[in-house]
């Protein structure tokens, strides 16, 4: 930081303007440009430089996006795939208590009737 002659602390920005673009200069208006005017090539080439770098930027968000995208699906087909699996072991469970109580039925029936026999 500089100190102005108008007594505020001055902070070095950097300006992005097409006729300026990458030119540093002080916060205060006062003092003015941190670096000197830029020569013609270099304001031929910085602002399409930028645009490559924005258009860039914006592929990769846009790319960043898909892949999230596709990640959030293949967990949704994890999660089908689990309550399918789910599901299924419900079912066999559900058959399994059925064969059970048939089994207790048939052993009740079985008592009942050898009770029957012997009477
Ligand atoms: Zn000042």
């Amino acid at each position: 930081m500089v100190l102005c002659a108008c007594g505020l602390q001055c902070v070095v920005r950097t300006s992005w303007t097409n006729r300026n673009p990458g030119r540093r200069f002080y916060s205060c208006p006062l003092i003015g440009w941190v670096d000197p005017l830029m020569c013609d090539r270099s304001l031929d080439i910085i602002p399409g430089l930028l645009r490559n770098r924005d258009a860039l930027e914006d592929a990769l968000a846009l790319e960043q996006e898909r892949a999230d995208w596709e990640e959030h699906r293949a967990n949704e087909e994890d999660t089908r795939a689990n309550q399918a699996e789910l599901r299924a072991n419900m079912e066999e469970r559900a058959d399994w208590e059925e064969h059970r109580a048939n089994e207790e039925d048939t052993r009740a029936n079985q008592a009942e009737l050898r009770a029957n026999m012997e009477v």
